[in-house]
């Protein structure tokens, strides 16, 4: 095994430029490192992104789902009006600008039901919706019974009904990668961090291997706390399983939550039009904090099965069965910002379960920042974790 990736990594060796100068070097091309990048390239920098490609990365894996209310307290997105059009926006952009296949949209809404646990939870949801106005216009209560009246949803408390979006992380991401690489922006290899020479000036730069930068910036999510320079980030990886099924005799077109989520998957634009139904649906997700690998697990798949059979009771083939690993900050928010001793080198990381809301906002940040303009909001920022 050790010898087959010392193989490799030659192999990827051969493929670097002899020298090459930039002003970004960004490591990691997940959804994080590949927004930045093409919001940078727009702005006229040179950027390389140096990614060691990896089939479970939390970007391929992941369900994309932008939820305007989620988790067990009911809670809105981090300053949503801004975050949330920053989003809607750069994905928009990219449907119209990427070189993609005709069918292809990146983002796209979908009519959401949440349905309630118990007469508690539903009592705990009308409290906040008397106490925070925004909600009474983002969501209505109902019963589901007018809603999918052929078929019996377990939701005797009611459900409420709302706007989500599904953002293809996997398919975004592998469009940008190859944009990047059209414009010899992107570079598949490992960063060792053991080879980054780093001027003490920040004006001096940096250099690794045969490429050196102005500035860098760490976007290589959950294994960041193998870093020496960002290692004592409070990271909290939260392992994760999705399963793909097939409904046999049934169809779906409302995502539907409830502890467990089932997410209907429409593959052709001809589905831009909501209202169609589809039978492949993904369900999830699991969450681990101990085994972090991404490795499936049986036991695991058949528990999703089940809760999602107790949602929509209906027949369902599994055809997938996924496993990635979120890179969750402790505090749930994801941190950005300048290392305190180098000066040229920068984090965003941290995205957790929200990297389909956050990432396009955050890029914007990050690329002020790199121009020495604007600051970090406090909740986001790296700063919050330092004891002063
Ligand atoms: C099961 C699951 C469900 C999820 N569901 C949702 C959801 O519904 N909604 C949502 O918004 N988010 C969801 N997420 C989270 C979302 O996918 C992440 O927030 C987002 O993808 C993080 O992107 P990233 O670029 O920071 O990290 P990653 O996608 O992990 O990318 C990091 C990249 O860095 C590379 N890398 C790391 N170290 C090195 C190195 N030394 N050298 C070179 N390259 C390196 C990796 O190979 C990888 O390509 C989910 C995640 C999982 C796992």
């Amino acid at each position: 095994m050790k010898k087959m990736n010392k193989q490799k990594t030659r192999q990827e060796e051969n493929k670097l430029p002899k020298s090459h100068e930039t002003d970004v070097l960004i490591i990691g091309g997940g959804l994080a490192g590949c927004v930045l990048a093409y919001q940078l390239l727009e702005q006229g920098k040179r950027v390389i992104v140096l990614d060691e490609p990896h089939h479970s990365t939390a970007s391929r894996v992941g369900a994309g789902i932008i939820n305007p209310i989620s988790g067990k307290r009911y809670s809105s997105i981090w300053n949503a009006k801004e975050v949330l059009p920053s989003a809607l926006n750069f994905y928009r952009k990219c449907t119209d600008e990427l070189p993609r296949k005709p069918d292809r949209i990146y983002c796209r809404e979908v009519p959401t039901l949440r349905m309630f646990a118990s007469e508690e939870e539903r009592n705990f949801w009308e409290t906040k919706r008397a106490q925070e106005q925004h909600f009474a216009q983002l969501v209505e209560t109902h019963t589901v019974d007018e809603l999918y009246d052929k078929l019996s949803i377990s939701a005797s408390y009611g459900a409420l009904q709302f706007l989500s979006w599904h953002v293809d992380t996997e398919v975004l991401v592998a469009d940008l990668r190859n944009a990047l690489a059209s414009r010899d922006a992107l570079w598949e290899d490992f960063f060792d961090e053991t080879l980054l020479k780093l001027e003490e000036n920040a004006a001096g730069g940096l250099r690794y291997k045969n490429f050196s930068a102005q500035q860098i910036v760490f976007c290589h999510g959950w294994k960041a706390h193998k870093s020496s320079l960002w290692g004592t980030l409070p990271l909290s990886p939260a392992k994760g399983e999705l399963l793909t099924v097939r409904l046999k005799s049934a169809s779906l077109r409302h995502l539907l939550v409830k502890g467990t989520f089932l997410l209907p998957l429409f593959l052709s634009s001809a589905s831009e039009n909501a209202s169609q139904e589809t039978d492949l649906v993904r369900i999830g997700a699991s969450y681990e904090w101990e085994q972090l690998d991404e490795r499936i697990n049986a036991d695991v798949g058949m528990s999703l099965l089940e809760s999602a059979q107790a949602i929509f009771p209906t027949e369902m083939h599994i055809v997938e069965h996924r496993a990635g690993v979120r890179p969750a900050a402790k505090d749930s928010r994801p941190f950005l910002g300048v290392h305190p001793r180098y000066k040229q080198c920068f984090v965003m990381n941290g995205f957790g379960a929200k990297g389909a809301v956050l990432v396009p906002y955050c890029a914007e940040q990050l690329a002020l920042l790199l121009d020495g303009q604007g600051n970090i909001p406090r909740e986001i920022a790296l700063e919050r974790f330092s004891r002063n």
